[in-house]
Parts: structure tokens; sequence; C-alpha cells
């Protein structure tokens, strides 16, 4: 089988197998060997890592990984693309494939077994639709990951760098950089795939941090008020957080603890850093917390009485 990555390769497995694109899985192949090299390159794999390749597709980017890395670990949901995977894949013993959901990995088991519980390197071109859920089970799973270095559509690229006070800046942002340090490496066109996406795409790396920058009572509480205080952008914080449901925060309060912070009443979630939001977390966590559970058990009784 030959190396793939170009479009006249691509288009040749495609061919043999009949393989006809499943729009539904957000699949766009690399054809482009320097961007292919890039993206490996940025990740900085090396013999000792063990890849978890997100979306191997017809086996592209695999390839470049399996020449570098001492094992990849590659997780399709297309069953059609299992046989193909083992024809492309063939010559490459440090590879397996896992014809799974990503969304449904138990990503820690999977690095207790196959990598002795030490951290994955995440390297992928991911499908666009799921781009979110993906980081966001990346991070929130505490599987061992040390760095993630993945294709997305460069507007969420962006979005993940932004800080307070520009327009990208939202939730996404503020998860990402509670977690890791988050640099955009390459862009890379649409002509660089098979079929072409209808938007511009880029590569960013995600670097763990050890420690979040910040410290906080309850990371679940500050990632509800986060998500509460994007919800309805147009709103000033104190009038978002007061309908939010779930957080159990009045609008009193919420001007209260702004007050202690020294921050206008009339401001805006988007902006207030990151460090800002672990503060209002802090002196609201604890009584919305409290609340919060008050009414999961109230519904929770509920359900039951129901049943
Ligand atoms: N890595 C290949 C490449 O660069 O040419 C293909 C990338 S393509 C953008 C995204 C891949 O993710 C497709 O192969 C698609 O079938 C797969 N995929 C989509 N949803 C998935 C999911 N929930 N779990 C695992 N793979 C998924």
């Amino acid at each position: 089988m030959p190396k793939l990555g170009t479009a006249a390769g691509t288009l040749e497995v495609l061919r043999k197998y009949d393989f006809h694109f499943q729009k539904k899985y957000g699949q766009n192949f690399l054809i482009d060997p320097n961007k292919l090299e890039a993206i490996v390159e940025a990740a900085g794999v090396g013999e000792e890592d063990c890849v978890l390749e997100i979306g191997p597709g017809i086996g592209t980017l695999t390839q470049y990984l399996a020449e570098r890395a001492g094992s990849v670990i590659a997780v399709e949901i297309d069953q059609a693309l299992i046989p193909i995977l083992s024809d492309t894949l063939s010559e490459y013993p440090n590879v397996t494939v896992i014809n799974e959901d990503i969304l449904k990995v138990d990503i820690a088991r999977l690095s207790r077994e196959k990598n002795a519980g030490r951290p994955f390197k995440v390297v992928a071109n991911l499908p666009y639709y799921i781009t979110t859920p993906i980081i966001m089970k990346l991070f929130e799973s505490h599987a061992p990951i040390d760095l993630i270095t993945i294709m997305v559509q460069t507007e969420v690229a962006k979005r993940m760098q932004e800080g307070p006070g520009s327009k990208e800046y939202g939730a996404l942002s503020l998860a990402v950089q509670y977690y890791s340090r988050p640099e955009i490496v390459a862009h890379v066109p649409a002509g660089c795939f098979i079929p072409a996406p209808k938007v511009g795409s880029s590569v960013i790396r995600l670097t763990r941090y050890e420690e979040p920058p910040v410290k906080v009572q309850d990371e679940a509480f500050l990632f509800r008020l986060i998500r509460a205080s994007f919800n309805q952008r147009r709103k000033t914080l104190i009038n978002g957080l007061g309908n939010a449901e779930g957080l159990a925060v009045t609008k009193a309060e919420a001007a209260e603890a702004l007050s202690t912070l020294g921050i206008p009443e009339n401001v805006r979630g988007e902006a207030l850093s990151l460090e800002q939001f672990a503060r209002l977390s802090d002196l609201l966590g604890k009584k919305g917390a409290a609340q919060y559970t008050q009414q999961c058990a109230q519904s929770d009784r509920q359900e039951e009485s129901e049943s």
C-alpha cells in the first residue's frame, strides 16, 4: 500500500473500496504531505509517545504518526473505514484501530490498558460537527493526556485563544484556558482536503497545565457559572445569572458578589477574565452549589414518584 497524503493516493483508495463520504461524520481527508508533516512536527511526536488519534479516516495522518511514534491508537466511528484501515495500515504493526465513537470511549481506561496509565498525546484532524464535545471530554474526563494537537475550524481555533473583550471570547475560551495553554500553529486552506470543507481550518496545540492557572473551590460550579454567563450574551452578567436555570443564584446575590470584587454592576460576561470568574465562583459557589444539590434531589424524588 503506497503512502497516502496526496490527492492521487487518496482517490485510488476511495475507488478501490467504493467508499462514499458520510457527511454526518464530518469526513474531510487530508491530501497535503507538507501539512501532514507540520501536524506531526507540532505535536513533537517521538518514539517514547503513545498517540491517541481521533478519526483516522482512511489512515492518512495515522501513517505519518506511526512512522514517528512508539504506538498509535486510532478511534474511528465509521465501520465502512475499518477494512480500508487494515489495508492502508498493514505495514504499521504499532497501530491499533478501535471502531468506536470517541465520545463513548473511556480514555483513562484505554491509557491503563494500552499505555500503562502514562499520558497520551492526542493528535487529530477532528470531525468539525463535534469539536467542542470532544475537547471538553478530553479535558473533563481527567484522562492522562499532556498534549492535544488538533485541526479544527479556524473560527473555533480563534475562540480557544481569545481573551476578555473580543467577540470570539466565550465559554470555550475559558474552559480551554483553564486546562491548557493554546497556540495556533498552522492555517490549512480548504484545498488541502478531499472533499474541501466550506470553512478555513487551523491546527491548534493545547499544552495541558499540571495545575490550572487559577484555583477554585468548586470546579463544576465554575463551569456552570461560565456557561450561564455566556448563554445570554446580550444581557448584563447580573441579569444572565439571575435568570439562569440550575445555578440557584439571585440577581441580588450576583450584584453583591460583583460589588465585593469591585466589578461594575452593568458588566457583561465577555469582559471578565478567568481569574475574575474564579473569584466570582468562590463567592457564589457554596450557596449556589447547596441549592443546586437540593434542586437535583427534589427533581430525582419527583421522577421516582412519577415512575
Ligand atoms: N484523519 C483523517 C484525515 O486527516 O484525513 C480523517 C479526518 S476527518 C476530518 C474526521 C474523521 O473522524 C472521519 O474519519 C470520521 O469518520 C471520524 N469521526 C467522526 N465522528 C467520530 C466519532 N464520534 N468518533 C470517532 N471518529 C469519528
